[in-house]
């Protein structure tokens, strides 16, 4: 059974509109934006490794989509190491400085200030953590010499590229940007009109930040002048002043995790552990499904959304409840994805009608009791994934948090919001959230880097996406649409979205899904039909010849590759 699914999915793999560059023999990219895949692409031809590949994009993409990552900001880089045949990963989530406190969101009232108050400013930034991030995995991982991979972005930094459909669109379509003094000065002409859509654009502050980096390495950004910027801006910010310190910077570290695996079916797959819920509600949510036939899982069936939706629930259930930053609490990790608890989790699934708001499970490990945290979803982030010509394999998401972070820039960069992932309120019903705010702590993340390998361990697909807490749903949805519906990353990731995260079943307006909410009302489903979802899922898929990839067409991404 499980061979004729992959032969399945080779064979559409084949049979796909293979647009030239969506299909390559030797390597791979795929990212948000084309000029930060052309990036990705140049180092690979001149000898890169994957990981080289993924810091000239993610430079580049700081550059070209300012709004949703960068070295103000934090990342998941996930690696397959061909030479070692090993699965490790990177955090370079943001974290807490020394100064953060369990109530430091609370108004006078004692109660979570208002998440869109609280987040322009310095109260809602992180210690950045991509560029030293980049720099352990480039020291463990990279070919070329790091001053290099920084090239392309310096280059259209200081010489202009056209703005892009994403760029021009995120200014001129977020409300109330205007009256954001670093974001006025950075993307509207001094006429106060906003950058257009192919009007060139440069960043010589950026440019000039990019270049100490290149020359001084991560020393240069936690130390020193940039770092002197950062907590300048943090500190003396015109809403929200926050209290980072020149020590918090230099104490930030880079963190080298074992990732989370588990099985679907005959596959077995990896994702970001903490302090990210992402891996450990996947494998929750792939556990459980696999318990139901691939007949029932295939792309736009009934079946197939209702179950998919059920799992979901259940797995967001106990994302709320227990996952955070485990160097801070006690997660019960192996209890979370032990295969007996997962079963009988799936065992609360009634294949015919919706079971309404999912409970946290008790998982069989010793935890500390904790109250379910709420969180709002907001956007700023990107994905990208690469495949070299060894065979080395990353998947990186990588985020500001919110649009444009915290709305505030230094050194030509933005600076994330992260610190509002935490829980703004610490204590709910008399019990502490898991995800309450800390100095030194991690805020708890979405983000799901992920790799598949196939029954005989050999890397079979990556994927990724943006999205707050839906990304878990986008990853899964996508997955089970490649490994069960045999699709192609393209069709995959085109796919109209469902999601649940444990209240209504939203459905991406399509022809498809449009179909199925009256039927899926029927079974008891609480349905509402959106627009648009904001996933921006990139994706690589290995063929018998090479690879193939898919970019989503809610965003600029391309697949490149040769
Ligand atoms: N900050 C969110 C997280 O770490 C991601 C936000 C987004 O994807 O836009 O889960």
């Amino acid at each position: 059974m499980a061979l004729l699914r992959i032969f399945l999915f080779l064979c559409l793999a084949f049979a796909a509109p293979a647009a030239a560059q969506t299909v390559a023999k030797h390597e791979m990219v795929a990212a948000a934006n084309p000029l930060a895949a052309e990036a990705g692409l140049k180092m690979l031809k001149e000898g890169g490794s994957a990981v080289d590949a993924a810091i000239a994009t993610q430079l580049v993409l700081n550059l070209v989509e300012p709004e949703s990552s960068g070295i103000g900001g934090g990342a998941f880089m996930l690696l397959f190491d061909p030479k070692s045949g090993k699965t490790t990963s990177f955090d370079g989530r943001e974290s807490a400085p020394a100064s953060a406190r369990p109530d430091m969101f609370l108004g006078p009232d004692g109660q979570a200030r208002n998440k869109g108050q609280v987040i322009p400013g310095g109260l809602s930034v992180g210690v950045p953590g991509v560029v030293a991030m980049l720099e352990m995995a480039h020291k463990k991982h990279g070919r070329l010499p790091w001053a290099k991979l920084f090239e392309p972005a310096i280059g259209l930094a200081e010489d202009g590229f056209p703005v892009g459909r994403k760029f021009a669109n995120t200014v001129a379509r977020t409300s109330g940007l205007a009256r954001l003094p670093d974001i006025k000065r950075a993307f509207y002409h001094p006429d106060g009109t906003p950058y257009r859509e192919g009007e060139t654009y440069k960043n010589p502050e950026f440019a000039a930040s990019l270049r100490a980096i290149a020359k001084g390495g991560a020393k240069a950004f936690y130390s020193g002048n940039l770092a002197a910027k950062i907590v300048e801006a943090v500190q003396h910010a015109p809403e929200n002043p926050g209290s980072m310190t020149l020590g918090d910077l230099a104490n930030y570290k880079a963190v080298e995790r074992e990732p989370v695996c588990g099985p679907y079916r005959d596959y077995r797959v990896c994702s970001m552990g903490p302090p990210s819920s992402g891996g450990v509600a996947i494998i929750q949510i792939m556990g459980m499904l696999q318990r139901f036939p691939v007949s029932e899982l295939q792309p736009k069936s009934l079946s197939e959304a209702h179950l998919f939706t059920q799992a979901s629930r259940l797995a967001y259930a106990d994302r709320v409840k227990y996952l955070a930053d485990s160097d801070f609490v006690n997660v019960p990790l192996t209890g979370l994805m032990d295969s007996t608890y997962i079963a009988g989790r799936a065992a609360l699934i009634d294949p015919a009608k919706d079971m309404g708001v999912a409970t946290a499970g008790t998982p069989p490990e010793k935890h500390t009791r904790y109250a379910p945290q709420k969180s709002p979803v907001l956007h700023g982030t990107s994905h990208l994934t690469i495949v070299d010509r060894t065979g080395q394999v990353v998947s990186m998401t990588t985020s500001v948090e919110s649009v444009y972070g915290a709305k505030i820039m230094a050194g030509g960069f933005m600076l994330n919001n992260t610190l509002t992932d935490f829980s703004l309120q610490p204590v709910l019903n008399g019990l502490p959230v898991a995800n309450a705010p800390a100095a030194g702590k991690r805020p708890l993340s979405a983000m799901s880097p992920t790799i598949v390998f196939d029954k005989d361990g050999k890397f079979l697909l990556s994927v990724g996406s943006p999205g707050g807490p839906p990304i878990i749903d986008y990853v899964c949805q996508s997955l089970v649409a490649m490994l069960d519906g045999g699709l192609t990353p393209q069709q995959a990731i085109d796919l109209p979205r469902q999601l649940n995260l444990n209240g209504p079943t939203m459905l991406e307006s399509s022809p498809a899904n449009d179909a199925l909410a009256p039927q899926l009302t029927a079974m008891g489903h609480t349905v509402r039909v959106v627009t648009s979802e904001s996933s921006g899922l990139h994706g690589i898929a290995r063929i018998p010849d090479g690879y193939i990839g898919g970019a989503d067409p809610r965003r600029d991404g391309v697949v490149l590759g040769d």
